[in-house]
């Protein structure tokens, strides 16, 4: 393969970030190997949609029993590459399974062609609408949820009858590779599923690439590159970015789960979640009680390597983000009750939970991407929606109460928001996941999943000629005024 760019190492490493040692080592690819890798998949795109739905449908079913079978490597693999304990990365990965399962089998009733009804004016026609492939789609990946966050655009894309090219994050590429290689199992013919390795180059080279849609999961600030890139060759794209998400809890609100939601939202995969929770909102009248029950469940928990339920930060860069969000809220005057600036000790974070920390601090605005809560007293629930809305990003959001829980999440402007218990909603195959604002556009899972990997084909064929021809240079002052007269009918009888 000939390199376009001459100094470039043509591999790289994957350490594993609690110790440091070296867990995998994969080709960069350039622009060039990029390029093959998108021809190829234009070469089986062809193959893979006529398969069809039910061809499609067993090939992926395959493949989820390949992934299930080898779901312990691929745990060991997670856990290696980015710190998660093996039983929450094996949690992930049956997750990604349902989401698999349930896009193989309801893609032809969602995509599938159906009969649509016409107006009254063109009663002549039969219309039909249908959900077409893209042909091929460029999927890149972030590294916290390596295996369920990509699947969510991958099976989803392939159920739809795409190719795809799969840019895992380089601190994950074992895993997209594992990924792949199974899915050849399954599926040897062709190459429908294919990896490229490699650091953000390699992800830019994907989106000016000639596919047909990109499904990017990662930060906003690479969402926005990714975007630009794609603006070139007016390349839609799907953005999952990140998120500032919030927990309420409502005065009548179970105490405990509100608690356990709380820091399981917080400190799970060490607060590396696109939907973790990074902020509490608490009523007033329960805010004593709710931080008694919090801070006694969080005692116990504590990050290391090994078995202990919080792993490493993976990103060595991100501790400096995290380290920046707890000085700068403890400097304006918030307390931190559990944790602080101690806790940062080498690649491991301990669990740290702030109060008084000013609405306008680093921590309370920007993601920190560590395990981190972040407490905050409120007088009413409307103060609670009020500040959990007055945020850039829109991903998720839990609200915990007994009986205003609907109401409290109708006013959330989030992507989803489930209601006492966290992030039920991205678990749940029926139900759409993706963010507003800052957190991205476009959706996974569910049928909006399905069709984001599609574009809408409709057709129409002329059963009979209409008595009201209107699009021709034949038509008459009488179907004029026939249709003025009609018009008035139709649209001149409202209020
Ligand atoms: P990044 O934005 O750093 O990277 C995401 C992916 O983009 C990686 O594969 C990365 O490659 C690649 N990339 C980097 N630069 C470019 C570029 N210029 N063009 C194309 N691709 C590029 O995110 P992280 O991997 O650090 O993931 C964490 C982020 O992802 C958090 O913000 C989190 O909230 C968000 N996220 C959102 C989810 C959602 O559903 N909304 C789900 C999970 C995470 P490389 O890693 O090799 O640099």
């Amino acid at each position: 393969m000939t390199s376009l760019t001459v100094d470039r190492p043509t591999t790289f490493d994957v350490h594993s970030p609690a110790t440091g040692t070296v867990v995998g080592t994969y080709p960069s690819h350039d622009e060039l190997a990029v390029e093959a890798a998108v021809d190829r998949a234009h070469g089986a795109a062809t193959w893979w949609r006529t398969a069809g739905f039910a061809e499609r449908a067993r090939r992926l079913d395959r493949w989820r029993a390949e992934i299930t079978r080898g779901r312990d490597e691929l745990a060991d693999l997670v856990h290696a590459e980015m710190g998660k304990p093996r039983s929450d990365a094996k949690l992930e990965i049956v997750m990604a399974l349902e989401h698999l399962k349930w896009a193989a089998r309801h893609a032809e009733k969602v995509l599938g062609p159906r009969s649509v009804t016409p107006s009254l004016l063109t009663l002549n026609h039969a219309c039909r609408v249908e959900y077409r492939p893209f042909g091929v789609v460029g999927v890149i990946g972030p590294w916290n949820y390596p295996v369920f966050t990509p699947l969510s655009s991958i099976s989803f894309a392939l159920a739809a009858g795409n190719t795809v090219v799969f840019k895992p994050s380089e601190y994950s590429t074992g895993v997209g590779v594992w990924l792949a290689d199974a899915f050849a199992r399954a599926v040897p013919e062709h190459p429908v599923l294919q990896v490229v390795t490699g650091g953000g180059d390699t992800g830019a080279a994907l989106c000016r690439s000639r596919v047909g849609k990109i499904g990017f999961t990662g930060s906003t600030e690479t969402g926005k590159r990714v975007l630009a890139a794609c603006a070139q060759r007016l390349t839609p794209v799907l953005m999952e970015c990140g998120g500032k998400d919030a927990l309420i809890v409502d005065a009548d609100a179970d105490l405990r789960a509100a608690a356990d939601a709380a820091l399981w939202g917080g400190m799970s995969n060490a607060g590396q979640t696109c939907l973790g929770v990074e902020r509490v909102y608490v009523h007033t009248d329960v805010y004593d009680a709710f931080l008694t029950e919090l801070l006694d469940q969080t005692r116990e928990l504590r990050a290391g390597s090994g078995d202990a339920k919080i792993g490493p930060i993976t990103m060595p860069k991100q501790l400096e983000v995290i380290r920046r969000h707890i000085d700068d809220a403890i400097a304006r005057g918030g307390r931190a009750l559990l944790g602080g600036l101690d806790a940062i000790e080498g690649q491991f974070v301990q669990p740290t939970i702030l109060v008084d920390v000013p609405e306008d601090s680093a921590a309370v605005t920007e993601e920190t991407f560590g395990p981190t809560l972040v407490v905050t007293r409120v007088a009413t629930m409307d103060e609670a929606v009020e500040r959990v809305n007055d945020s850039d990003y829109g991903l998720g959001a839990t609200v915990f109460a007994r009986r205003h829980g609907q109401a409290i999440a109708d006013r959330i402007e989030s992507g989803g928001t489930s209601i006492n218990a966290f992030v039920a909603h991205a678990t749940i195959p029926t139900l759409p996941l993706g963010g507003v604002g800052a957190s991205g556009f476009g959706r996974v899972h569910g049928p909006d999943g399905l069709r984001e990997f599609t574009y809408a084909k409709a057709t129409t064929r002329q059963r009979f000629p209409s008595p009201l021809a209107l699009t021709t240079f034949t038509r008459s002052a009488a179907i004029d005024s026939a249709v003025d007269r009609l018009v008035s009918v139709l649209h001149g009888r409202i209020g």
